[in-house]
């Protein structure tokens, strides 16, 4: 090649790659820093049984999951009332219908900026095919989380784990993302869809998971891993992503019962928690 037409390419490249960054309208704000807004607000979507879990802080938003295609309409529509306009971070814990279903239609309503998400063996299954697909045609820059790792957004710190095993009992359930973040003295725990084998490794861990507010850990099911994590967390409030049709288990709701826990579930309606960094506010929507 010679040095014209290689300076040719380099030309082309660059104004791909401008492109490519101005079709998706990349702020130039710095996401990590606040905008001085003060409050931590969580919506915990009821998008029948998956989850969508809104994260507002400092003026930034974080989408945890994005429920089944199916709720898709309706959890976009509770974005659009809570007033979101976009997404800076969706954080995929894994990649079941119930987490990333709702992902191809989010990205056509909203400009997702960043995407974090797991990495383990791909499903095959039509759903996961969308979401990829969705992702790479959003323009949103994509993480594949492969060590515990510290996001700071909006002036908030937010503690990612991913599985540290290579290999799990329950293959997409146990390679969760789990997340952790605390605001003044309220901490909040997510904790995907763990299971048996995962809530071992944490369990073992010596990683401090005590939480202020829970999300439960795949939907309220319960195993031989469930008490000592239940009673390690030792949550005031625990959200369960239930629905009419998949109920809790009666061993975790009486566990969170012996722990003094107050018990929110999303098959009752959304639930908001705030938190000015000492008080806790949670209702129903
Ligand atoms: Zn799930």
């Amino acid at each position: 090649m010679t040095l014209k037409r290689y300076l040719c390419c380099l030309l082309v490249c660059l104004t791909l790659l401008c492109t490519v960054a101005c079709d998706h309208d990349r702020p130039t704000e710095d996401l990590s820093q606040s905008d001085g807004s003060v409050g931590f607000t969580v919506n915990y979507l009821d998008v029948d049984g998956g989850d969508a879990i809104l994260v507002r802080t400092g003026g930034r938003t974080m989408l945890i999951d994005a429920g089944y295609e199916e709720t898709a309409d309706r959890m976009i529509l509770a974005l659009r009332d809570l007033g979101v306009e976009r997404i800076d971070y969706l954080l995929i814990t894994h990649f079941d219908k119930d987490h990333v279903g709702g992902v191809p239609s989010l990205v056509s309503e909203f400009t997702v900026l960043n995407i974090i998400q797991p990495v383990y063996e791909k499903p095959t299954a039509t759903f996961y095919t969308r979401y990829r697909t969705a992702v790479a045609r959003s323009g949103a820059l994509v993480t594949d989380l492969t060590e515990p790792s510290l996001l700071t957004l909006g002036g908030q710190s937010f503690y990612l784990y991913p599985g540290e095993a290579t290999a799990y009992a329950e293959g997409d359930n146990d390679f969760s993302l789990v997340v952790k973040a605390t605001y003044g003295a309220v901490s909040f725990l997510f904790a995907g869809d763990v299971e048996a084998a995962r809530l071992k490794e944490m369990n073992d861990s010596k990683i401090n998971w005590s939480a202020t507010v829970l999300k439960c850990p795949h939907h309220g099911t319960y195993n031989k891993r469930s008490e000592t994590f239940y009673n390690k967390v030792s949550p005031k409030y625990a959200i369960i992503t239930d629905s009419d049709t998949e109920p809790p288990s009666p061993d975790t709701l009486s566990r969170l019962a012996a722990l003094g826990a107050q018990v929110y579930r999303t098959s009752q309606g959304s639930i908001t928690v705030y938190t000015d960094g000492t008080d806790v506010t949670v209702s129903y929507q």
